[in-house]
């Protein structure tokens, strides 16, 4: 029925007439209905407007509604409904009113609804965060609990393993012992995990050195690694700031995850980690990778990666152990640090996980290595030998980050090939195990061919103990992974040794040797004022199995030599009653500079004047303090091979000292 005819209707109704029975006042009734008419279309036009406004608000009201993810889709169905039903509605019937009357009401409900669910959320939101409490506030106490008794068993087990004990009794224990750790690592990891959950763990930032920081995570699977048979390398890009701000524990705990995994997921190949920096106007991002070849994950199992609790098969945790919190708490963690986490896989081939932090850079911006440059490398060509792709790319990538030319090859008999070719080489860095010859075979047969220039060789070990048997053929040896830092200074020393003497038998070893004296014996003696420097020299002297004689100054040093021969004395520059220069040039007034024993200024002065003065007053050889091991040693060694030598070198010059 149209408008009109519902409209003629009512107004019969109202004069009383009905379908059948026509109206008794006629010119009434007409009038009225032309009223009726004239009155609707004006009302008509008014109510048509207005539903137009009104119907276009709602669709807008109801497209909020829907941004703002009002989920309840049957009501928004309902007032859409509704309102296309407005739009086809011919007029402005009463129950086009109504329609608009029924929209108001929904929309009431709806917002009444939203409210209803806000508040139920909130609530929901609260007793969640306060049963997450307790149960943190329980972990917490419960692995304090927990903790106590541990101590005295982790401890205990220790001071046991001390004690001669059998070997069932040594198992029986160190079995206590591992359990213990383990045990140990899972409630540390249980309890990082509630802490994260209930918002309660707080990111400390404090300035680390961060080569440092990744290098000691090496440290702690270097030997798992080599019990496997894997490499582990290590690569840091030239750009990465030494020092930077951030919180150095939960960046540990996510490289000891990551690596930690890689070492047990990978049976073969290596475990390549990797560190860069990128600078912005607001902070250092740091990105990590660490790139394993093992047995990788399938695609349809990567959403269980970061899952709490969660393995990527059952048989993980049977295989090789864990609870599968690992990567769920490093990869809050790595959020919290303000970075991302990313992981790429290939069943057998091997994951690489990746994650980027926020930082800030504590100290101006450094150098590479830390360590200070004393030989031009830029003008340098090595020879790595390594049967590892991986190891090879390492060395390539850092030693050409150096100005370094680099040649590559995989086993001894390509080293030979380079050699007889008639390349010219600085230095050899060669791998210790490889199929077929070993580094040291490598070495030995290198050195057999006279006529071959073969330059001075670092061998790179897995092994712990190092092999002192090396000591004739290779001029230093470091243990894998090796770190940028520790190559660079140990490719300074070597070289810096080098240019005074072209060895071939001078060994540098990283670490205390008590046999150290026996190889290059000296009688010493120390002339230091200072009681806790001369204590300091004294000690790490007897470490490297030296007994030195010691004078507080220089008139002392003199009365020593003059009571019996020495081969080399640690002169300390200035001392009270006779300084270190005017000692030795009095004693170079008596004994000519060419004859023992070798003077070595030992001292704060670090200058080229200093040196200079040194010199120029009869010594040999300088070095600053703080005096580091490393350096003594290759020192002591030069040394021994001054005094051991029929035409003596005079003196070190400065360049090779230059700071
Ligand atoms: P936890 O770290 O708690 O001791 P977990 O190492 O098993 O135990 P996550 O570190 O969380 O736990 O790792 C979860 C799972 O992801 C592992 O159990 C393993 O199935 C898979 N996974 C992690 N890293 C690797 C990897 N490098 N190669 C292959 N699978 C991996
Ligand atoms: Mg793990």
């Amino acid at each position: 029925m149209s408008f009109s005819h519902r409209l003629l209707l009512r107004q019969l109704r109202r004069h009383g007439a009905t379908e059948t029975s026509p109206p008794a006042d006629w010119p009434a009734f007409l009038a009225t209905v032309e009223s009726a008419y004239i009155q609707s279309d004006a009302d008509r036009h008014l109510l048509d407007r207005a539903m137009k406004i009104s119907s276009k608000e709602l669709g807008a009201a109801i497209d909020r509604l829907k941004q703002q993810n009002i989920r309840n889709e049957s009501v928004l169905e309902k007032l859409r409904a509704s309102v296309q039903a407005l739009h086809l509605a011919e007029g402005p019937a009463a129950d086009g009113k109504d329609d608009l009357l029924v929209l108001a009401g929904m929309l009431e409900d709806l917002i009444q609804q939203r409210k209803q669910t806000e508040t139920a959320l909130r609530a929901a939101m609260q007793s969640a965060e306060s049963a997450n409490r307790a149960k943190s506030d329980f972990l917490a106490n419960m692995s304090h609990e927990i903790r106590t008794p541990m101590n005295a068993i982790i401890g205990m087990s220790s001071l046991l393993l001390d004690l001669p004990l059998s070997s069932e009794q040594r198992d029986y224990v160190e079995t206590i012992r591992n359990s213990g750790d383990a045990l140990l690592d899972i409630i540390n990891d249980v309890l990082d995990f509630s802490k994260i959950e209930a918002g309660r763990l707080e990111l400390e930032s404090h300035p680390f050195d961060l080569r440092l920081c990744v290098e000691q995570v090496l440290d702690l699977f270097t030997s798992r690694a080599a019990e496997k048979g894997i490499e582990l390398g290590l690569y840091i890009e030239g750009n990465v700031p030494d020092m930077v701000t951030c919180d150095s524990t939960r960046v540990r705990q996510v490289l000891v995850n990551l690596v930690g995994n890689a070492v047990k997921f990978t049976e073969q190949g290596g475990i390549t980690v990797a560190v860069g920096a990128d600078g912005t106007d607001d902070g250092w991002t740091l990105s990590f990778a660490v790139e394993d070849s093992g047995i990788g994950i399938p695609a349809d199992r990567m959403d269980r990666l970061f899952k709490s609790f969660s393995q990527v098969d059952a048989s993980t945790s049977r295989r090789y152990g864990g609870t599968g919190l690992g990567l769920a708490i490093s990869a809050r963690l790595v959020e919290l640090l303000g970075g991302r986490f990313t992981v790429t896989s290939e069943p057998s081939r091997g994951t690489c996980f990746q994650f980027t932090v926020k930082a800030g850079v504590a100290a101006a911006e450094s150098g590479d290595t830390g360590a200070i440059a004393t030989v031009d490398l830029r003008s340098t060509h090595f020879l790595v030998v390594d049967d590892n792709k991986i190891n090879r790319r390492i060395l390539d990538r850092q030693l050409s980050h150096w100005g370094i030319k680099v040649t590559c090859v995989p086993d001894g008999p390509a080293a030979l090939v380079e050699f007889e070719r008639g390349t010219s080489f600085d230095l050899v860095l060669l791998d210790y195990q490889m199929p077929g010859m070993n580094g040291l075979e490598v070495a030995s047969f290198l050195r057999s061919r006279p006529d071959l220039t073969v330059p001075p060789i670092i061998l790179l070990t897995s092994r712990s103990g190092l092999d002192h048997s090396a000591s004739p053929l290779v001029a230093a040896q470091m243990t894998k992974p090796v770190k940028p830092r520790e190559l660079y200074s140990a490719i300074m020393q070597v070289l810096k040794f080098c240019m005074l003497k072209p060895v071939t038998s001078a060994q540098l070893v990283p670490i205390y040797d008590r046999h150290f004296s026996t190889r290059y014996p000296l009688r010493i003696l120390i002339a230091e004022d200072n009681v806790v420097n001369r204590k300091v020299i004294l000690l790490m002297l007897e470490k490297l199995g030296y007994r030195a004689d010691t004078s507080a100054n220089g008139l002392e040093a003199l009365q020593c030599l003059a009571r019996q021969p020495y081969e080399l004395v640690l002169m300390d520059m200035q001392m009270p009653e006779m300084d270190g220069l005017e000692a030795t040039r009095r004693f170079r007034a008596l004994v000519p500079i060419d004859q023992p024993p070798y003077i070595l200024a030992l001292t704060a002065n670090a200058r080229v004047e200093d040196y200079n003065a040194c010199i120029n007053a009869g010594m040999q050889d300088f070095l600053t303090k703080p005096v580091r091991i490393d350096d003594l040693m290759v020192a002591l060694t030069r040394a021994c091979t001054w005094n051991q030598a029929d035409n003596r070198p005079t003196v070190r010059a400065w360049p090779e000292l230059a700071v």
